[in-house]
């Protein structure tokens, strides 16, 4: 049985409910590792300085609280994936299509009212070839139903 550490349970309650719900479930059966809820503004300006983020206090969907976006990573965390790795790279993927798959799920049994939007495929077509900034940790409700 997969348990979230105290910092990831901390991070986790800081996010939407709707987001709660769709990562304790996938934690039934897939480890992972919330790596951060609720971003302040001296957190996100540093962040866009060091260009990690393209976007700067207030509008990142990480500044409201609860926040509407969250950063997860599959646990044990991929590693040297950045430095062409592709397999520990595809275990993002992997992993995020798993968590499409039961937030999709939850929403049309009725238990989210939001649909999830992923850092890998922005623009929700289904194609991860066409992106132009790729944040595979990144998850985020939108206004659809
Ligand atoms: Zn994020």
């Amino acid at each position: 049985m997969n348990s979230y550490s105290s910092s990831s349970k901390e991070r986790l309650k800081e996010c939407h409910r709707d987001l709660q719900l769709i990562f304790s479930t996938v934690l039934q059966s897939w480890d992972h590792t919330i790596l951060t809820g609720h971003r302040d503004r001296e957190e996100q300006n540093k962040k866009f300085v060091s260009g990690l983020s393209q976007i700067q206090w207030p509008n990142s969907k990480h500044n409201s609280l609860p926040s509407i976006a969250v950063d997860v990573s599959p646990y044990p965390i991929p590693k040297n994936w950045g430095a062409g790795n592709r397999d520990e790279y595809e275990k993002f993927r992997y992993f995020a299509f798993y968590v499409l798959g039961v937030a999709d799920i939850l929403l049309q049994l009725g238990h989210i009212d939001h649909a999830l939007r992923w850092g890998g495929d922005w623009n929700m077509n289904l194609d991860v070839s066409d992106q132009t900034f790729n944040d595979l940790v990144h998850f985020e409700l939108t206004e659809e139903q």
